[in-house]
């Protein structure tokens, strides 16, 4: 695919890690932060919906209308600005990470197992381990629809659990990292990276496609055990299934479409409601159309 170029009626079954979905009414993946800028203010099918690596969107079989914009192919500028990491968003976390350890920096290895972009990691202030990416964050650059570009510090966001209150016309375009420099009695940081991936490995399904935990945790409970709980590990529907090592992760078999694995949600909400009294609120982002 060209980078720049919109391209019409585009499968974004590759595009996220669910791997299911339709088609985008228009598609473009972006190169870098100038043609960005230029796509943007020029006109463009509205709406505008944005994706990083897809692995926290479940994307309907009917597809997105208006235009998809795809970070994670470009916007890959990973360096030193002073004392911080300027990282882009279409970087992967994990490369993050590694680039901050090779650093000597320490607390950052938590990045490694989340399998997202930075963009999408700062949309989800997302975290594992007790670590969460706006921990670490100094400023971002952000872009408005309109195609004006702001430098904005932590401080004027509310951040909180998987969430951070940025503006609905509002995209990510890079973040100043402040992770804090390793001392000598501090444990190897690409050790903790290792040792962190080989936990996951352990604790979470990586057989089939999915997107990571489905729902949010509710206050002082966990959204695994209550699916567990309320009796429907391994459940399936169609080609999707809640899964046996981690009842938080729905996994496509291989054939699931994005209707199965939103009728497994929808299940899991109305038991959890009807047995614990619990509402389950999905952390995964639905984006697009059903069919019919
Ligand atoms: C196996 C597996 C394990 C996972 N483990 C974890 C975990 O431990 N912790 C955790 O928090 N998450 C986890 N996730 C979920 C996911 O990896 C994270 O939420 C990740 O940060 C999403 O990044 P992405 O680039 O894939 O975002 P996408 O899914 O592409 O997008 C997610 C949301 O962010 C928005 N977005 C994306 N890029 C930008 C941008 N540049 N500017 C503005 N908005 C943007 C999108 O519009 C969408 O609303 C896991 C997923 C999988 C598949």
């Amino acid at each position: 695919m060209i980078k720049d170029n919109i391209q019409q009626n585009i499968s974004l079954k590759k595009f996220n890690s669910w791997k299911v979905g339709g088609v985008a009414e228009c598609y473009v993946e972006i190169s870098t932060e100038e043609s960005l800028i230029t796509l943007l203010k020029n006109e463009i099918q509205l709406p505008i919906t944005i994706l990083g690596l897809g692995s926290n969107t479940l994307i309907r079989d009917g597809g997105v209308k208006g235009t998809v914009i795809n970070l994670s192919k470009g916007l890959k500028a990973i360096d030193h600005d002073h004392e911080y990491i300027y990282c882009e968003s279409g970087v992967s976390c994990s490369t993050l990470a590694r680039f901050s350890a090779k650093d000597n920096k320490k607390n950052c290895a938590f990045l490694a197992g989340i399998p997202g972009s930075v963009g999408g990691a700062l949309a989800m202030n997302a975290g594992c381990y007790g670590n969460e990416i706006w921990d670490f964050v100094q400023k971002v650059k952000i872009i408005k629809f309109n195609g004006l570009v702001e430098i904005r510090s932590k401080e004027e966001f509310d951040i909180g659990y998987r969430s951070v209150n940025k503006g609905n016309d509002e995209i990510f375009i890079a973040a100043w990292f402040n992770f804090p420099l390793k001392q000598d009695n501090d444990e190897d940081e690409s050790n903790n990276i290792k040792n962190l991936l080989n936990k996951r490995k352990t604790s979470q399904p990586i057989n089939w496609p999915t997107a990571g935990s489905t729902f949010r945790n509710p206050e002082n409970h966990y959204a695994a055990r209550l699916i567990e709980e309320v009796g429907l590990k391994g459940f399936i529907i169609g080609g999707a299934r809640i899964s046996e090592k981690h009842a938080n992760f729905i996994e496509n078999m291989g054939n699931a479409t994005a209707q199965d694995i939103e009728d497994l949600i929808k299940l899991a909400q109305n038991k959890v409601r009807d047995i614990k009294r619990i509402e389950l609120h999905t952390e995964i982002k639905i984006i697009g159309d059903k069919i019919g």
